[in-house]
């Protein structure tokens, strides 16, 4: 059993693996090891859990190695577990590999009995306090290892306060402890049938089981989920000596950060409380003060906290979040770890600590999480909007600015009920009074989150901040009835408004602002500063911005292309560093109401004749549409795909849409109604579309090519490079490439020799059905590249509709058939094999076969770091993702390395 202690400058593992013991245990191991006080404890590493997992209980041979191991703790600490004389108490804890704050369980004050209190009292002399420790214990006990509700405990608690006038829980005299204490016993023996353990022993046994148990709780499932941590990892359990951080005003209990974890700036930052325990800081119920309080109160303690945070910080050349107890004027760390940080923060952060040569840049690539990016280029609320807004009055309150960032929505007070709102469509914004872990689905389902209580540090700051939402917390002037579904507050100037479920209302999380109603948004600094709007250098945020995204372009594989079907997205797209267009969907080009009526008259058309008379109003759109994208993408490649239009997407389908349309092109209902009845497929994803279409079809076809030229050499008279690639979609057999290729070069030699230019074109494909994928080395024969088409590639590969999977999907990932949504991220082992294959007989019959992909999967990072493992040359997604993937393209090179 290689069960670890820690304490008094030892650590017994010379290097604490995360993996090993977990995040907490590790650390504290370092800690011990660099001198800095931390409580002595043990560590049972994640093996232990994984081998209870398998067997459903606790191995023979472990308790007795732990009671062992408990001298160590009992030498160190000078206490005895057990024993009512100077009795060690422990606290029990979960510690995983990747922090999951709040997702499993902790007992405190471990080891009290009626013998080990009595023991206490006669210690210590405060009765009071040390009956408030076992009450706690029964309680917290009660509730994680015996499944006694935590309410339950806490009817028994309120009554009695009640009862004796109490109105905080230090308020209650030790006579109102003892009956407390009496009644939770009896409610123990109730639920259970068996009296509460009062062998300590005991105690620990079955703590240290329910902390391995809890690694399978609803909670923690749902978040490793989300945070796609594996469920083979297993909680470490940490069984450390207590300290009180509630022994009265010379002791107290706090939380900081070594940077601030909001905006990054290099100050320390905290929270703490006197004369309070463990978890009270961060369950929010009472407001704590700031940490530069902490030099008036405790300057000594003060000192010695900033030398200890300084230490770490540069141990780990990362932001620290540590927690504190002081206990009777002497400080204890009781954890640090590295400190979740929002989006910006994290900008700031690596970027400063480059500057401070703490890191180099390639690790400064590694400390911004490329999914978080979007947030950073998120609108902000108008600056106009919130003046108005300030002298209208509509700014009912002013929270703490947890997160920022700026969001609207329709404010709900339940979890469950954001969730049946975010189904709906709408979206939610969470209000509650404080939250817990219990209410993270309905914070990953809302737009924002506010709440009446809690500091910087609380549940709900520290999780917002995780998930990037914008969040106000400590909002005082806020109560929340969350059963009766409505929320008062009363304003600075003394107004009482009440907000009822569904009102709208804004947050900022940036100055902590709570407004009614819906804000108008304008862009972030980083999105001006990219359109040349503002200098990069008048703002830290656009500042640090380009500076990573120039580390990241020094250091990455992969070029970044967008899908960009319109001018304004090649724009956007180029502003954000896209290195050509990797997908224009042609089809895309005809949304809006002047353009639509001919591309369903096209699509509707009977005849030959009716179907090019059609298609000559759609070429000037599309001619005109290319040349602008052309040139905003001066220099590099465009690739234009064929038209490739599900049907359905582009039927009229309604009584009111069929009229409208019989107006626009002069044809009569009756035959919209005919033609579409004989349109309509019952498979459209695998109907009539893509090339088959411009097989079918071939004036459609000669179209395209005949607007992609046109534009081309209207560009090059302009002097403007264009590298246009046409892209024939949804080929399956070698031989519709060949029909489609043979159409494309006749028309094209035709019409180059027209116009007397010449143009440097390219003809390719996209793979995105199987068949294309196995027979690659016959398709690559006509094509001069490949872009998977990871969209369709997934629907088809495993059978999956783009349209109805979600119902069963959900389930699916719930059950972890797939890991993750393959639609969002490329299935590696089914799709990503396809990949591998077409690849490989890709370019054994073409060497310089150029290869990209242009699915949803091209702006994921994780799919990316695939991709550039498999070599492709591009990756291609929409504009507002090219910086995330400029990012985790850079990524993905330093992982492989
Ligand atoms: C694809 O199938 O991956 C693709 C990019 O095409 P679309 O989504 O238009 O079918
Ligand atoms: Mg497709």
């Amino acid at each position: 059993m290689d069960i670890v202690f820690f304490g008094n400058g030892i650590s017994e593992d010379p290097n604490p693996d995360k993996i090993r013991l977990g995040g907490k245990g590790s650390n504290l191991c370092r800690m011990a090891a660099l001198g800095i006080p931390v409580p002595p404890g043990i560590v049972l590493p994640t093996t232990l859990c994984r081998d209870y997992m398998e067997r459903g209980h606790l191995p023979p041979e472990l308790m007795p190695s732990v009671h062992e191991k408990l001298k160590k703790v009992e030498e160190a600490t000078g206490r005895h577990f057990a024993n009512p004389h100077k009795p060690l108490l422990v606290s029990v804890r979960s510690g995983a590999p990747v922090s999951m704050p709040g997702m499993m369980d902790t007992i405190l004050n471990l080891g009290l009995n009626a013998d080990t209190v009595k023991g206490m009292v006669l210690e210590t002399g405060d009765e009071r306090f040390v009956l408030d420790s076992y009450r706690r214990f029964i309680q917290m006990f009660g509730d994680v290892v015996l499944g006694i509700p935590h309410h339950s405990f806490e009817e028994i608690l309120n009554h009695h306060k009640k009862k004796s006038d109490a109105v905080q829980d230090t308020d209650l005299k030790p006579a109102a402890l003892r009956d407390i204490i009496d009644d939770y016993r009896n409610l123990v023996q109730k639920g259970t049938g068996q009296p509460f353990p009062d062998d300590p022993f005991m105690q620990l046994r079955m703590a240290v089981e329910a902390v391995f148990r809890s690694w399978n709780n609803e909670r923690a499932i749902y978040y490793r989920r989300l945070n796609h941590i594996p469920e083979s990892y297993g909680t470490a359990v940490n069984v450390q000596s207590m300290v009180f951080g509630n022994m009265g005003n010379t002791s107290g209990t706090g939380v900081c950060f070594t940077r601030n974890p909001s905006t990054g700036e290099r100050k320390f930052y905290g929270e703490f409380l006197i004369n309070a325990q463990g978890e009270d800081v961060v369950a929010g119920i009472r407001t704590p003060q700031k940490i530069e309080e902490l030099e008036r109160e405790m300057p000594d303690v003060y000192k010695e906290l900033l030398r200890i945070q300084a230490l770490l910080e540069s141990h780990y050349r990362d932001m620290q979040d540590i927690e504190f107890t002081v206990q009777q004027g002497k400080l204890y760390l009781l954890q640090t770890r590295n400190g979740k940080r929002t989006s910006a923060a994290s900008l700031k952060i690596a970027c400063d600590m480059v500057d401070e040569k703490l890191i180099d840049p390639r690790t400064a690539l590694l400390r911004i999480e490329a999914e978080g990016l979007p947030a950073l280029l998120a609108p902000i609320f108008d600056p106009t909007e919130v003046n108005a807004a300030r002298s209208e009055k509509r700014v009912l309150a002013k929270g703490l600015n947890a997160g920022p960032g700026a969001a609207s929505g329709y404010a709900v007070f339940q979890s469950a009920h954001a969730v049946e709102m975010a189904a709906k469509g709408k979206t939610p914004l969470l209000v509650r009074m404080e939250t817990s872990p219990d209410d993270i689905k309905g914070m990953q389902h809302s737009s924002g989150i506010l709440t009446a209580r809690g500091g910087m540090t609380s549940h709900a700051a520290v999780v917002a901040r995780g998930m990037n939402k914008p969040c106000v917390v400590g909002c005082s002037a806020l109560i929340v009835h969350e059963e009766h579904g409505y929320a008062d507050i009363v304003t600075e100037e003394g107004r009482h408004v009440r907000i009822n479920e569904g009102d709208e209302v804004s947050i900022d999380g940036t100055s902590g602002e709570v407004f009614v109603g819906r804000m108008q948004t304008v862009d972030s600094d980083i999105q001006r500063a990219m359109r040349g709007e503002i200098d990069p250098a008048s703002s830290w945020m656009a500042r640090d911005f380009f500076q990573v995204m120039k580390w990241a372009d020094e250091v990455r594989r992969l070029r970044v292309r967008a899908n960009a079907d319109t001018p304004q997205d090649a724009n956007v797209a180029r502003s954000f560093g896209a290195e050509g267009i990797g997908l224009c969907r042609t089809e895309h080009m005809f949304f809006g109401p002047e353009r639509l009526p001919f591309m369903q008259q096209m699509i509707l058309a009977r005849t030959q004749e009716e179907r090019e008379l059609a298609l000559k109003r759609l070429l000037p759109f599309q001619r005109e549409d290319f040349e602008r994208l052309f040139e905003a993408m001066a220099g590099y490649p465009v690739t234009i795909r064929l038209l490739d239009p599900p049907l359905h997407e582009f039927l009229p389908h309604t009584d009111e849409q069929i009229a409208e349309l019989s107006q626009k092109i002069g044809v009569t209902e009756e035959h919209i109604r005919e033609r579409a009845s004989t349109l309509k497929e019952s498979n459209p994803m695998l109907g009539h579309r893509g090339c088959r279409l411009g097989i079918t079809y071939p004036e459609i076809t000669r179209m395209q090519v005949r607007a992609i030229l046109e534009a081309a050499c209207k560009s090059r008279k302009k002097n403007i490079h264009v590298h246009p690639e046409i892209m024939v979609p949804l080929v399956g057999h070698r031989k519709e490439l060949s029909l489609q290729k043979e159409l494309l070069e006749v028309e094209a030699k035709r019409l180059l020799a027209e116009f007397d230019c010449h143009v440097d074109y390219k003809i390719g494909t996209m793979i995105e059905v199987p068949r294309a994928a196995l027979t690659a080395d016959q398709i690559a024969i006509d094509a001069s590249f490949f872009s998977f088409g990871t969209n369709d590639l997934t629907q088809m590969t495993l059978g999956f509709s783009r349209d109805d999977s979600e119902p069963f999907l959900r389930e699916y990932l719930r059950l972890g058939v797939y890991e993750r949504n393959p639609f969002a991220t490329v299935d590696e082992s089914g799709v990503g094999e396809m990949i591998r294959i077409a690849l490989q007989k890709g370019k054994s019959a073409r060497h310089d076969l150029k290869t990209g992909v242009c699915g949803e999967q091209g702006g994921d990072p994780t799919s990316i770091r695939f991709f550039n493992r498999v070599g492709l040359d591009y990756v291609s997604c929409s504009p507002y993702r090219v910086p995330v993937a400029r990012l985790a393209a850079a990524q993905a090179v330093l992982a492989s390395e």
